[in-house]
């Protein structure tokens, strides 16, 4: 089968009709994932909906202390959000650590969540901040916990008629987030690990952290052992460095047997390290 027709809808009832009416028709937004996948054959969509022109999807706005991102939102809109940079920092360090700069002016957040890469950049630092998404049909909106979002390697929970309209990150004052990320090469990575940190410090103690990695299985997923081991406790070397042992022993749980264990488990070891040095710093963006 060839792809049959594309659309460009105008608004966001026009694209949730079309993806209504037509069996199986799938969203492109920046193309930079579907296109590969297309050309692999690995799916063969009757019908394109290009979401790109729908302006609803394109801002960032604040409302009653939520942050609100389109889900059409490209990586470098994201990268230099003044907005996004007050909520969530640790979001603009991973858009500007994301691919190349071409990818970046037409890479979507939405994309990203959606295609749901183990690696996806855009995935930490918004899993650290507990975030949702708006999910729509044609007479339907629900509020979706990311972490419900994404299911698997390239799998999501979303029905073929449903869009994700936005993200909604609550403020988290007094917080310090953070993102690290180690990747193939500089420019063009994908990640070959990635972790975002939001933690809430009294001085030197933590009172709340929240750690999620990314790139060392299935999906990204909060560190619980490495969080229960840092409530609580002063950030001193040694703290910092029996979490990074903590991180390292559940990576190597997590993808036990693998060739890449050994390599992943140093460099998880070392951006833990280095997230948690930077928070004792205050170097983190409050
Ligand atoms: C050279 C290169 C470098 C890259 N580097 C990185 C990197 O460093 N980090 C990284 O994380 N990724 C990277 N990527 C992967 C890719 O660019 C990202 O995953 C990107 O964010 C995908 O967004 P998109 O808008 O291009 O998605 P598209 O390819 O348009 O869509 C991807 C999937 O999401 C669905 N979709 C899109 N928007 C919505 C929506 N609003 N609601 C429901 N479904 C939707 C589509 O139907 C499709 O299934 C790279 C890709 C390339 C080609």
């Amino acid at each position: 089968m060839r792809i049959e027709a594309f659309y460009r809808p105008k608004t966001i009832d026009d694209a949730l009709a079309l993806l209504d009416q037509i069996s199986n028709a799938k969203i492109i937004a920046g193309g930079t994932d579907i296109v590969i996948a297309i050309n692999e054959r690995k799916i063969n969509p009757p019908a394109l909906v290009d979401i790109t022109g729908i302006g609803e999807l394109r801002r960032i706005w604040e409302e009653r202390d939520i942050l609100h991102i389109g889900a059409a939102v490209t990586f470098s809109e994201l990268q230099s959000s003044e907005l996004v940079r007050r909520y969530c920092p640790s979001l603009c360090e991973a858009a500007s650590e994301m691919g190349a700069v071409q990818i970046r002016n037409i890479a979507t957040i939405g994309g990203n969540v959606v295609n749901a890469a183990a690696a996806a950049d855009g995935v930490p630092p918004m899993l650290s901040m507990n975030a949702s998404a708006v999910v729509r049909s044609v007479g339907s909106v629900r509020c979706v916990p990311l972490a419900e979002i994404i299911t698997g390697i390239n799998q999501n929970s979303l029905a073929t008629n449903e869009m994700i309209s936005e993200f909604q990150i609550q403020d988290l004052p007094n917080t310090i987030k953070v993102f690290e990320k180690i990747g193939r090469r500089k420019a063009l990575a994908i990640s070959r690990i990635n972790l975002a940190v939001c933690a809430e410090m009294s001085g030197q103690m933590v009172k709340t952290i929240v750690v999620v990695v990314g790139a060392v299985g299935k999906t990204a997923y909060r560190v619980k052992e490495v969080e229960e081991h840092l409530y609580n406790k002063e950030l001193s070397e040694s703290v910092i460095i029996t979490a990074a042992d903590i991180m390292d022993e559940t990576v190597a749980r997590n993808l036990a047997g693998r060739s890449t264990t050994p390599y992943k488990r140093k460099i998880a070891w070392a951006v833990l390290k280095r997230s948690l040095e930077r928070i004792a710093g205050g170097q983190g963006n409050e």
